[in-house]
């Protein structure tokens, strides 16, 4: 302890007695303490904490409350826009699933393009099967040669030595080549096709999903009414081994650039564990020396949360727009997409939370879908399922029941797992983390408690959130 203490404090040290110079050092380290607390308490709550929106109301409302009149809204012009999906010959079967449903729920009525794209050449069978189910126009594109592959300059031992480490490590899917080429072209590459460029916005869809709901109105018109630029449904957390660096290479990106953390990026910062063990010392040791997983270089953790990216409405322009493509280009020059496997869902979600405003962005809640594991599926609105509209039709069988508070258009829920009528089935807490910049309306201690927040997808008769 001497040798630490600057000579002129050893001497008065020196002079005092023992018990004096006990009770100075325990003074000494309980002030240490208290400031130590004090300072990671501003830190998380009052540095990190995000504002209520200065418009003093939400800043994301549904795009619509049941269902409408979907006769007067097809005569209305369209968006440039288009219905995209990545597919392999071997998913036929599943990518009819999704189109059909996609028509049945939506297309029919707006006859939006359908655009499958595939890295090998199209069979005759796939393209067949699909042209018996596409309402409107359908495309079959070829990604170009040099585009679905490895980053520049990583060799096949290099992948395979990745591929290798990622198998024996149980990364989810890290030992499939083609599954890491996926991510990286979805996180970027697929933005500048060629067969992209004279629209505007894009729907994301895949095989084997399923739409719950109907889309009474034209999505894209509103998301360009609304200024909105990215839409999503679910929100979940990644599994933390696919993507140790991402949020350091990211923020490494944010510094470098001179972006603010403003307070949609602060929604993507774990604020809350440990807080108490994490003052300025310590999140410089855990982030600059120890360099840990998912911290940046100054000790900020990433909450994991990110929107699934298998159902994504989104502006294009966004996307191939210089701040995002110089974004992907300074992860893919790191060798991330293989040396992890980095997913494109939380490469867009923290791209968007990087460099667009909250008000930009916009939760699909009255949209039912469901992707193999997961699901929402919103309440359908009392009073407005317009059952005796004539364009929708019939309403589905297996509709659920109207209630107070919902929000959704004759959907049909259970279609994860017959029988399950919960609205969702991931933890919608992850989703209120993401949308509190958004959020001027926000839970309370208690109500968080209480699992009982607004931004979800529904509310029981008593207004208990329903997972
Ligand atoms: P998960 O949902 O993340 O488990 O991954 P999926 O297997 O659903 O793949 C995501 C999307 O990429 C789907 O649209 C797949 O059809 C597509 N995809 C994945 N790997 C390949 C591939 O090697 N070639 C092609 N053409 N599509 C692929
Ligand atoms: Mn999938």
């Amino acid at each position: 302890m001497k040798f630490l203490l600057h000579p002129s404090l050893q001497a008065i040290s020196r002079r005092l007695p023992r018990s004096r110079r006990v009770n100075l050092l325990f003074r000494l380290s309980a002030l240490i303490l208290l400031l130590s607390v004090l300072e990671a308490f501003y830190h998380s709550q009052v540095s990190l904490s995000i504002p209520r929106p200065a418009e003093h109301h939400n800043l994301d409302e549904p795009f619509s409350i049941g269902c409408q009149d979907v006769s007067k809204l097809v005569t209305r012009p369209r968006e440039s826009a288009v219905l995209v999906m990545l597919a392999r010959n071997s998913e036929l079967n599943e990518a009819r699933k999704t189109v059909e449903n996609v028509e049945e729920r939506f297309n029919k009525w707006f006859k939006y393009p359908v655009l499958f794209l595939n890295n090998e050449p199209w069979s005759e069978e796939f393209v067949r099967g699909m042209k018996e189910v596409v309402s409107g126009e359908v495309r079959f594109e070829v990604i170009p040669e040099g585009i679905w592959g490895p980053t520049a300059g990583l060799t096949e031992e290099v992948v395979g030595e990745y591929l290798r480490k990622q198998k024996e490590e149980g990364v989810y899917k890290g030992e499939i080549e083609g599954y890491h080429h996926m991510c990286r072209f979805y996180s970027g590459e697929f933005y500048n096709l060629d067969a992209l460029k004279e629209y505007k916005y894009y729907w994301r869809l895949e095989p084997g999903v399923s739409y719950g709901c109907s889309l009474t109105y034209d999505p894209f018109v509103m998301m360009a009414d609304r200024g909105k630029k990215y839409g999503y449904t679910v929100a979940l957390w990644e599994e933390p081994n696919t993507c140790p660096s991402l949020f350091r290479t990211v923020d490494e990106f944010r510094t470098q650039n001179n972006i603010p953390m403003h307070p949609n990026w602060k929604a993507m910062i774990d604020e809350e564990t440990n807080w108490l063990l994490k003052p300025a010392p310590i999140r410089w040791l855990l982030g600059k020396v120890l360099r840990r997983e998912h911290y940046d270089i100054k000790g900020e953790k990433w909450n994991l949360c990110h929107y699934w990216s298998n159902f994504e409405i989104a502006d294009l322009d966004f996307f191939r727009g210089e701040q995002y493509q110089k974004l992907f280009r300074h992860l893919d020059k790191t060798g991330g997409f293989y040396r992890e496997r980095w997913g494109d869902a939380p490469i867009h979600s923290l791209a968007v939370h990087l460099l667009l405003e909250a008000k930009e962005m916009h939760h699909f809640s009255d949209v039912g879908y469901y992707h193999e594991p997961f699901w929402q599926c919103p309440q359908n609105a009392k009073g407005k399922q317009l059952l005796d509209n004539e364009m929708i039709g019939k309403a589905p069988k297996g509709m659920s029941e109207e209630q107070e508070g919902g929000h959704g258009c004759r959907c049909e829920c259970g279609l994860g797992k017959k029988g399950d009528w919960r609205r969702r089935n991931n933890r919608g807490i992850c989703l209120e983390k993401l949308q509190r910049p958004a959020a001027y309306v926000r839970p309370s201690w208690w109500d968080l408690r209480r699992r009982r927040w607004p931004y979800s997808v529904g509310f029981d008769e008593e207004g208990r959130y329903v997972m």
